[in-house]
């Protein structure tokens, strides 16, 4: 995997160079990402109940919850009956929902941090970012199950160490800017952090965290549900404490039913407004984004991102990628240094 060792200035120039390969892999590992999470679920029902309407405790196990969200929701108590709910669907989920597969495969493929590739499994061929740096030895995927879909839960479920695979590309044009003196602003949900996990490892590796001996703070913004949803979460937390330029802001929308989590809940793309530096907007931008940027971020992080100076890379579903750019933008930052891709 040598695509990276060639000198190009450009990430674009360097994918121009690219071979397009089909080539055989091998599963080398797979590892679950998410937990299973069922017993503080059932604690979690039972602490918010005996808080908001102690009258309905105690109450049963899983199979009295849909019963007692009607009653709840019939009595008045729209909020907990919204929790328990919530909560519920979490009790009932598929798992694993989230896996990581690496491969080996069995000449070298050259790509450039930021590309997928074509994954064939038993017939069924799919897209996936790679979340490996392009330095490493082996291929990573990262994939989330879509119930009911025809390749992710057999990856989710059925996929093992020794399967062989189908690997074609690298294709995608999602690849880091030239390196200049700017910030790096990177915004998803989900699996879409995974051509992001690809192009953070390299950049540090690379070096382009740095321009002309000063450091760019590179920013990631990352939502899911719930804790254990945000894939690569311990190696994002083990960067951000050993590089002081890289900032991680898990944003997590139901954790706090589940957990004593006080970051931020917010969708990525609040979060990231309120990670902006006021002084440097051209106020009024018009609510509500104003609102957002007046709202301190519950990150810990100093509100420092100007708009003007950044490079902004944005990956997910194709609705969040749609208004997470239209967001960007109002803010400002010019379309050219707005990258994006959509997984449909
Ligand atoms: C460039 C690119 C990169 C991608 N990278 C990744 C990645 O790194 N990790 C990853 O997990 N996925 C990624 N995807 C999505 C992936 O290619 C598949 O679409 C996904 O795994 C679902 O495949 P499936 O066979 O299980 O579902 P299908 O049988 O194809 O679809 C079943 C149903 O689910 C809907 N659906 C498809 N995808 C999603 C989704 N993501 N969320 C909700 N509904 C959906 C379909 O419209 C269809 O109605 C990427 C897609 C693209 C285009």
């Amino acid at each position: 995997m040598d695509a990276q060792v060639r000198d190009h200035a450009s990430q674009h120039d360097a994918i121009a160079d690219l071979p397009l390969v089909t080539e055989s892999a091998r599963v080398t590992r797979v590892t679950k990402m998410d937990q299973d999470r069922r017993p503080e679920v059932t604690q979690a029902i039972n602490r918010w109940v005996a808080e908001a309407a102690p009258e309905y405790s105690p109450i049963g196990g899983p199979a009295d919850w849909d019963g007692l969200h009607e009653r709840l929701l019939a009595d008045g108590h729209q909020s907990v009956a919204r929790r328990v709910a919530t909560l519920a669907e979490r009790y009932d989920r598929p798992k694993p929902m989230l896996a990581r597969v690496e491969l080996v495969t069995e000449s070298d493929v050259d790509f450039v941090a930021g590309q997928y590739i074509g994954l064939r499994y038993d017939g069924t061929s799919r897209a996936y970012s790679l979340a490996s740096s392009p330095t490493r030895d082996t291929l990573e995927i990262c994939v989330r199950r879509v119930p009911g879909g025809r390749l992710s839960p057999r990856i989710c479920d059925d996929i093992a160490v020794g399967d062989e695979v189908t690997v074609r590309g690298p294709y995608g044009e999602l690849v880091l800017a030239d390196t200049s003196s700017r910030d790096m602003v990177f915004l998803a949900t989900g699996t879409g952090v995974a051509p992001f996990k690809s192009m953070i490892d390299y950049l540090f590796e690379s070096g382009r965290d740095e321009y002309q001996g000063k450091q760019r703070d590179v920013w990631l913004f990352l939502g899911a549900a719930w804790a254990d949803d945000l894939p690569y979460r311990t190696a994002f937390r083990e960067l951000a404490r050993e590089r002081e330029n890289f900032h991680f802001v898990p944003c997590l929308s139901r954790e706090p039913y589940l957990s004593d989590w006080d970051g931020e809940t917010d969708y990525v793309q609040q979060a990231l407004l309120k990670h902006i530096d006021e002084t440097t907007v051209a106020t009024p931008i018009g609510a509500p984004l104003d609102k957002r940027l007046e709202d301190g971020p519950g990150s810990g992080e100093l509100p420092s991102i100007d708009p003007a100076n950044v490079d902004v890379y944005a990956c997910g579903i194709n609705a969040m990628v749609y208004s997470l750019v239209a967001a960007i933008e109002r803010l400002g930052v010019p379309a050219n240094r707005i990258e994006s891709e959509g997984f449909g």
